[in-house]
């Protein structure tokens, strides 16, 4: 086939110990998946249904970052609240549709660091008139994330360390445990709403301590057992 214009091109991933890319299909991101993130934000987490966002999958929103390197993103217009939210990036790997939670895991290709940046500003005024979130989550250069590790070499993902440093200073520590639906019942969720597909990748939500960043500033998101992701604020 030949097109009227340059196609756009598939985003990939870097895969730890694969010299091949994880070519990525559609972002979701579960809001509000921790308890004290979801107090801050002014809600009452008890067992909220998760809900579920995407963010672009072209190549002007993904900024993949490859180990040890440090990816670059520039303050976006439109904005004075620039916000990181340190996540966990789930990679599905097969194709499924209402899966069980006991079978979510089969789904699994592996695990990454990722930041769903958030223009807040423009997020909260449309959450307040109750309009849709594009222009605070989906936006150019929204969706950092570091190679991905494949499931068999991440053996206790839920158990795992998430933490977020700005220029060297924490400002996110907890534990994935603390995620009020967990990685299978997402996926489970999820997979009831749209068939998911290999190439996905599932951002499961931050937790407490988001906060805003400025040009010139490196963040920098840790999860045990996964290659950490360095982001600069251009
Ligand atoms: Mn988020």
């Amino acid at each position: 086939m030949t097109f009227v214009l340059d196609p756009m091109s598939i985003v990939g991933v870097p895969v730890v110990g694969l010299a091949d890319r994880f070519p990525v299909r559609r972002i979701y991101c579960v809001g509000r998946n921790y308890a004290a993130h979801a107090r801050e934000m002014g809600f009452d987490p008890d067992r909220e249904p998760p809900f579920f966002f995407c963010k672009p999958n072209d190549d002007a929103s993904v900024v993949t970052v490859a180990d040890g390197e440090t990816g670059r993103v520039p303050y976006p217009p439109q904005t004075r609240n620039f916000h990181y939210e340190a996540e966990l990036v789930v990679a599905i790997g097969t194709r499924g549709r209402d899966i069980p939670v006991g079978e979510a895991v089969k789904h699994v290709f592996g695990f990454a660091c990722g930041l769903d940046m958030t223009r807040r500003d423009l997020q909260i005024a449309a959450r307040e008139k109750g309009r849709p979130w594009e222009v605070g989550k989906s936006f150019d250069f929204s969706a950092p994330i570091g190679p991905i590790t494949r499931r068999a070499d991440v053996p206790d993902i839920a158990a795992a360390n998430i933490s977020l440093q700005v220029d060297g200073q924490i400002r996110q520590q907890a534990t994935i445990a603390h995620l009020i639906w967990s990685i299978d019942e997402v996926i489970a969720n999820l997979s009831s709403l749209f068939t998911l597909e290999p190439g996905d990748l599932i951002y499961t939500g931050t937790p407490e301590g988001v906060g805003a960043v400025d040009r010139g500033q490196t963040m920098r998101v840790t999860i045990d057992g996964l290659v950490a992701l360095s982001v600069r604020v251009d």
